[in-house]
């Protein structure tokens, strides 16, 4: 079968890797047919790291997965078929993170394209029950959208958003706006920041109230930073309300993300940082079925695995808010 295999910076191949032999109890075999490109992605092929996480070894690419099941191992119970995605980190289950349902912070968890682990840009992957989670009435191209909307779900529980709250949003790319949506279903009043127009305008065409970056806001309840860029960092900190909440999804620079810690004592700002998620695929998955309209904008640029080294090389994946590998 193909894979997309990253071999070095810059350096992807779709190459032909070892089919899956037996299928362990607890285990399900899935036909992977939709993968969306993520930024984590483009940093291995460009950089050959992320933080310090290093290409060591060749790793096939990809953790947005969408796909159908077409065998399980003993004692599973999803029906073959089925619709799924699949949440990429498998944690160790048995450390005190693991244990207390934090398991996103597990130190030993093993997440699809990050090395050394492989990801799923290739046909079939064996992955536990436990992480596969059913997708009724989705695509598997919908299904892809679980991950990153995970990162939604997940930021918005750590914010504790109530009815009615004000949140602003900084950044208005794929992570922005599924984070919108899942604070939008909390009841939260939702506004949109960038400094790309485009992207503003991408926003406010799927209902969102959204706002070019430098135009004044308010004071809000609960700003989220889904940018990790250091001017936007700053308002967010300069716009949360005394006593507000400040969450930290976007990943920037060191220097960009230097918070005055005095200044929030003095404020009573609480701040949440959020690394990946936890138990948010059911969730995640129904808040796609919810907004399928909206959703469809995210959907509709597809590639096939033969033409994502040349599209990554030519930077096309610029172009869109999300691309779909078809595998
Ligand atoms: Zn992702
Ligand atoms: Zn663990």
């Amino acid at each position: 079968m193909k894979a997309a295999v990253l071999k070095g910076i810059r350096d992807l191949v779709i190459e032909e890797v070892l089919e899956p032999t037996s299928l362990a109890p607890g285990m399900v075999r899935v036909e992977v047919k939709a993968v969306g490109i993520c930024g984590s992605d483009v940093h291995y092929y460009q950089e050959g790291a992320i933080g310090s996480f290093v290409l060591e070894s060749p790793m096939i690419l990809g953790h947005e997965v969408g796909g159908i099941v077409v065998a399980t191992g003993e004692g599973v119970s999803i029906p073959v078929g089925a619709v799924v995605a699949l949440e990429p980190g498998i944690p160790c289950q048995h450390c005190r993170h693991c244990k207390s349902g934090e398991y996103n912070l597990c130190p030993d968890v093993s997440f699809f394209a990050t090395p050394p682990v492989d990801g799923a840009m290739t046909r079939y992957v064996d992955h536990p029950a436990e992480y596969t989670f059913l997708a009724d009435g989705l695509t598997p191209d919908e299904a892809s959208l679980a991950e990153p909307m995970s990162v939604g779900v997940y930021g918005v529980r750590k914010a504790n958003i109530h009815l009615g709250d004000s949140v602003a949003i900084m950044g208005a790319g794929p992570v922005g706006l599924l984070t919108a949506l899942a604070a939008e279903s909390e009841g939260g009043r939702v506004q949109l920041f960038d400094v790309v127009k485009e992207r503003v305008e991408f926003a406010r065409r799927l209902g969102f109230e959204a706002r070019l970056f430098g135009e004044t806001g308010t004071e809000y309840d609960v700003v989220m930073d889904c940018s990790g860029n250091k001017n936007a960092l700053e308002f967010a900190v300069g716009h949360v309300r005394r006593g507000g909440k400040l969450v930290l999804i976007g990943m920037g620079t060191k220097e960009g993300m230097q918070l005055s810690g005095l200044d929030l004592c003095l404020r009573g700002i609480s701040v949440e940082g959020i690394f990946r998620y936890a138990n948010t695929f059911p969730a995640a998955i129904e808040l796609i079925r919810r907004h399928r309209e909206k959703l469809a904008e995210f959907t509709k640029v597809h590639i096939s695995l033969d033409e994502l080294p040349d599209y990554l090389s030519t930077g096309r994946y610029k172009e869109s808010l999300k691309t779909i590998v078809d595998i």
